[in-house]
C-alpha cells in the first residue's frame, strides 16, 4: 500500500478511536498550538486553558492590589495543601500524606534522609544505575554528607543480590525516562520490606499518567513532578508522599518555617508540624502552585485508572502503527501494557537528526542521549489523531532520509 493510502486508512481508525474515547473531552481543558502534534507531555505538560487567567488575577490583582493581605485572603496559605488534597486521589494515597512543595530533586534529598533515619544503623541506599541524573546526583550527595554507599543495579534481576541487611532503602524510578519500561513497584516494595529496608518511588513520569496505587503498592515514600502530567507549567512544584505508618517517627530533615507546627509563633525552636506537613520547607512558590492548581483542577474528575487505560491504549495503538509502517525502527519500550509507561521510545542511529525533522514538520518529540527518540502520550491532551499522524511524519521522515545529517550534538537538555 502506497503512503498516502495507508495514512488515510490509519486516519480513519484513529478518528474512530477518538470518537470512542471517554476522556476524549479532556483536550479542551488545554491550549495545544494549531497544527502542533505534541508528544513531550512527559517533559512539559500542555498549559490548562484557564492557567492564563488564573495567573494574571494572582499577579495584578492578588499581588498588584491586595499585597501581603492576599496570603488570607486570596488562599495563599492553603495553595499547596489544596494541590496536595487535589493530588492525593491520583497517587492512591490520603490528602494527609502528601505534601506538596520543592522541587522533584530537593524532594528526593529530604525523603532519602528520612529513610536513613527511619532505618538507623543501616547506610546503604539502593538505586538504579538508569534512573534520572538528578536522583542519582542527589543521592551521592546525600550519601556523602551521612558517609553511606550507594549501590546501583542494572535491573529488578539484580535486586535479589543488591539488598541485604545493610539496606537503608531501595529507590526506583517506576518509569524509566529513556526507555519507558515500568516496574513492578509492588514487587519492589515486598523485595525490600523482606530484608527490613524501606521503598522509595520516583513517580515523575508517572503521576497524572498512570494507576498509581502507593497503598496497594505499599510503598513507603514517594516523590513526583508537578509540571510532567500534572500539567503545572515550567518549575510546579513537586510532590512527597510518605505512608502514614511513619509519620510518628517522621523526621524533619529540612526543619525550615512552613512545616513548623506555628510557623507565626516565631519561636527559637523547631516544633514538627502534624505529619507529612513537616516536610513543607519555606515559603511555597505561589505563583507556580496556581498553574500546578490549573493543572489538577484540568484532571478534575479523572481517575488515575482511566488516565491510565488512555495512556495504554495510545501506546499500544503507537507500536502498531511503528511495527507497520517504521519496520526500520526498533521499539525500545516494552511490548506488555503493564511494564510500559506513557511513552513510546525507539532507538535509531540518527535519532537526534530524526527528532529535528519531526519538529520541523510540528511533530514534538523530543532527543535522549545518544540515540533514543521519545514520544510523551500524556493521556490527557493526546489524540489517537496524533499518534497517527506522528507515525505518517516520521515513516516520511525515513523515506525521504531527512535523518541522514545525524551528526549527535553533546547533551544540553535532560527533563
Ligand atoms: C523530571 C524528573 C525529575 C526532575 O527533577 P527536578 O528537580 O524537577 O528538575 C527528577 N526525576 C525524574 C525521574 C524525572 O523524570
Amino acid at each position: 500500500m502506497g503512503q498516502t493510502r495507508w495514512v488515510s486508512a490509519a486516519a480513519d481508525r484513529a478518528a474512530q478511536l477518538d470518537a470512542a474515547d471517554p476522556l476524549a473531552h479532556l483536550r479542551e481543558r488545554y491550549h495545544l498550538p494549531d497544527g502542533v502534534v505534541y508528544l513531550d507531555g512527559n517533559s512539559l505538560g500542555a498549559m490548562p486553558v484557564t492557567a492564563p487567567g488564573r495567573l494574571h488575577r494572582t499577579v495584578t490583582h492578588e499581588w498588584g492590589e491586595r499585597l501581603i493581605r492576599s496570603w488570607n485572603e486570596a488562599g495563599w496559605f492553603t495553595a499547596a495543601t489544596r494541590a496536595a488534597a487535589a493530588l492525593a486521589p491520583l497517587l492512591g494515597a490520603d490528602p494527609d500524606e502528601v505534601v506538596v512543595a520543592d522541587s522533584t530533586s530537593v524532594n528526593v534529598a529530604k525523603l532519602l534522609h528520612v529513610a536513613l533515619a527511619l532505618r538507623p544503623g543501616r547506610q546503604v541506599v539502593v538505586m538504579e544505575r538508569g534512573s534520572f541524573p538528578t536522583d542519582l546526583y542527589v543521592a551521592q550527595g546525600v550519601l556523602a554528607m551521612t558517609g553511606g554507599e550507594l549501590r546501583l543495579v542494572a535491573d529488578p534481576a539484580e535486586l535479589p543480590d543488591a539488598l541485604d541487611d545493610d539496606v537503608a532503602v531501595l529507590a526506583v524510578t517506576e518509569v524509566d525516562f529513556r526507555t519507558g519500561l515500568r516496574w513492578d513497584v509492588g514487587a519492589v516494595t515486598g523485595a525490600a520490606h523482606r530484608v527490613g529496608a524501606l521503598a522509595m518511588v520516583d513517580l515523575c513520569h508517572s503521576t497524572g499518567a498512570l494507576d498509581v496505587d502507593v497503598h496497594r503498592w505499599e510503598v513507603d515514600l514517594a516523590v513526583g513532578c508537578g509540571y510532567k502530567f500534572l500539567h503545572g507549567g515550567p518549575g510546579a512544584p513537586a510532590h512527597c508522599y510518605v505512608a502514614r505508618r511513619h509519620h510518628d517517627a517522621l523526621p524533619a530533615p529540612l526543619p525550615a518555617w512552613f512545616g513548623h507546627a506555628e510557623p507565626f509563633a516565631m519561636s527559637e525552636q523547631f516544633t514538627p508540624a502534624p505529619g507529612v506537613a513537616r516536610l513543607a520547607g519555606g515559603t511555597p512558590p505561589v505563583l507556580s502552585l496556581q498553574g500546578l492548581l490549573c493543572g489538577l483542577e484540568s484532571l478534575r474528575g479523572v481517575t488515575a485508572a482511566q488516565l491510565n487505560a488512555k495512556a495504554t491504549a495510545l501506546g499500544t495503538y503507537f507500536a502498531e502503527l511503528l511495527a507497520e509502517h517504521c519496520p526500520q525502527l526498533t521499539v525500545l519500550t516494552p511490548p506488555e501494557p503493564a511494564r510500559r509507561g506513557a511513552q513510546i521510545s525507539v532507538r535509531h542511529p540518527r535519532a537526534y537528526a530524526l527528532v529535528q525533522a519531526l519538529i520541523a514538520r510540528d511533530v514534538i518529540g523530543d532527543f535522549r542521549h545518544p540515540d533514543i527518540a521519545r514520544f510523551g502520550l500524556a493521556p490527557a491532551t493526546t489524540r489517537f489523531a496524533d499518534v497517527a499522524l506522528a507515525v505518517a511524519q516520521l515513516s516520511a521522515v525515513l523515506d525521504a532520509g531527512e535523518d541522514a545529517a545525524g551528526l549527535i550534538p553533546a547533551p544540553t537538555s535532560v527533563t
